[in-house]
């Protein structure tokens, strides 16, 4: 990847931030995701199913319950958006298995480029499953779909704002190595001097959804880091192997990641036509949809260390110091329709 991206920027010049970051990930022959499971203790980094089944089994409850303030449509299509190994998909399928009319009403769905990940999900996930490259091609049907940790692996544009103007940031080559470059935006942008992100492709995405869910009926959950309002600095990560590294450092074997800018998000949704409602935070959103009691029952079948962890596990996503601040969850549906619980109405 290292020699293709040079050879890349000798012939066609500097890489805007976002062609970098799709490059990296997504190359069909380089790109991280498409020949590597990165997930897991064995993998670059671990998300919230694979910390807790009580993660998905909440997202299945919210599922069941959202379906029934949507109008119980049957059929309707249950969507992931980038399902990594299909962890949360099957705990979802399981914890709503007991709700026959949901389960029969329910076709699964997965937006997924990933060979290697599909894969994973073909034996993760139990029954039917159909495959879209992209939210473009899913039916013109009602949905409910979940996207957790998508968001923040969608290519982003790094803005610097200074008293000398607008600069887009680059991948440049320096004594032929890849290093960053701020090079003068054709535009103005509003706001402070400081380094600005956007995701045009996020917001593209949002807008798509947004149409269909106002045009079909239905509902869905943003789950990743974030920032609920724009703020200034520079959140493009680079990990690997669990440890943070120089996002020029390893193109192709490093994960890279943005935080998920929320307020735009939600704009981009509402712009498709759908209402996004007040954002929570995941520790607030798994509090209210019963993780202690959810934590105390399952908990009290378990002895010794599997109980500490599995106690530690359930913690890890709701605690203030871990994910439970850090990570927001965004609620967005078609505007006419009953409350959904926790966003709004008791
Ligand atoms: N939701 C999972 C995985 C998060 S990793 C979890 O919480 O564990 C990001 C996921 O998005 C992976 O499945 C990856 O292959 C997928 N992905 C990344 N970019 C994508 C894109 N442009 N379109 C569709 N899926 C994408």
């Amino acid at each position: 990847m290292m020699q293709f991206l040079r050879e890349l920027i000798a012939v066609q010049g500097p890489l805007a931030i976002d062609r970098f970051m799709s490059l990296c990930l997504g190359h069909p022959k380089f790109g991280y995701y498409m020949n590597r499971d990165p997930l897991g203790v064995a993998g670059d980094f671990t998300t919230a199913p694979g910390i807790s089944q009580i993660f998905g089994e909440l997202i299945g409850i919210w599922c069941m319950a959202t379906w029934e303030a949507i109008g119980a449509p049957s059929p309707f299509n249950l969507v992931e958006l980038g399902p990594g190994r299909g962890t949360l998909m099957a705990d979802v399928l399981r914890a709503t298995s007991k709700m026959a009319e949901f389960s029969n009403a329910a076709r699964v769905h997965l937006v997924e480029t990933s060979p290697v990940l599909r894969e994973a999900q073909r034996a993760k996930i139990p029954g039917q499953v159909t495959w879209h490259d992209s939210v473009e091609s899913l039916p013109q049907e009602p949905m409910i779909f979940i996207a957790n940790e998508f968001f923040d692996a969608l290519p982003i544009r790094q803005f610097v704002k200074t008293s000398d103007g607008v600069f887009e940031r680059h991948v440049v080559l320096r004594n032929n190595a890849l290093a960053l470059a701020d090079l003068p935006a054709p535009f103005e942008v509003f706001g402070g001097d400081g380094l600005f992100e956007v995701s045009p492709i996020s917001c593209a995405i949002a807008e798509t959804l947004g149409a269909k869910l106002q045009a079909l009926g239905g509902a869905g959950l943003v789950i990743d880091y974030g920032y609920l309002e724009l703020a200034s600095g520079d959140t493009l990560q680079a990990v690997k192997a669990h440890k943070p590294c120089g996002v020029l450092e390893y193109p192709g074997t490093s994960d890279l990641t943005a935080h998920v800018d929320f307020e735009a998000l939600a704009k981009a949704f509402e712009a498709g036509g759908a209402e996004a409602l007040p954002p929570k935070t995941q520790g607030q959103f798994l509090g209210e949809m019963g993780l202690q009691q959810r934590l105390t029952t399952l908990s009290a079948k378990l002895l010794g260390k599997e109980r500490q962890d599995f106690i530690a596990g359930a913690r890890r996503l709701v605690d203030d110091k871990q994910m439970g601040q850090l990570f927001k969850v965004l609620c967005v549906a078609q505007s006419s329709r009953q409350p959904i619980y926790p966003f709004e109405g008791q």
